[in-house]
């Protein structure tokens, strides 16, 4: 049995930003060479995220960040001091974790399927900590 988390950094480079980390996490599954299992990728912040969708057309992301924007406007009635609620609710919608199968070593998405990190609050330097649990090749 393989359980083993990997922590990488996603350097961010705007207030609203999703970045596609499938390849990071494809090759940090690839290198425990599990034979079947499950992998999760976990973004340890309040006003960021990770979300699964199509990252074909790079047209999709930028009409997801802007429907966001418009359900979830920047001038609002916020008493968070901070004053950067509307990326604590984006990231609330979108959610801190995804869960992908694993089959012969590899993650299973789907064929126009992507893994973005979710950057609401930006720039920043983020994290992203990736969980691969499975049995391994080796010890079958
Ligand atoms: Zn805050």
């Amino acid at each position: 049995m393989v359980s083993s988390t990997t922590t990488f950094s996603v350097p961010t480079r705007r207030k609203n930003e999703m970045i596609d980390i499938t390849g990071s996490v494809r090759d940090i599954v690839r290198r425990h060479g599990i034979k079947s299992g499950i992998c999760t990728v976990f973004v340890p912040h309040t006003t960021a995220a990770v979300t699964i969708n199509e990252n074909a057309d790079p047209d999709v992301p930028r009409d997801i960040l802007v429907a966001l924007e418009r359900i979830v406007p920047r001038e609002g009635d916020y008493a968070h001091s901070e004053g950067n609620s509307p990326a604590h609710v984006k990231a609330l919608l979108t959610g801190s974790s995804v869960t992908v199968t694993v089959e012969a070593g590899k993650i299973q998405l789907g064929t126009w399927q992507g893994i973005f990190f979710c950057e609401f609050d930006g720039p920043r330097n983020r994290q992203v900590r990736v969980t691969v649990l499975g049995e391994s090749a080796a010890s079958s």
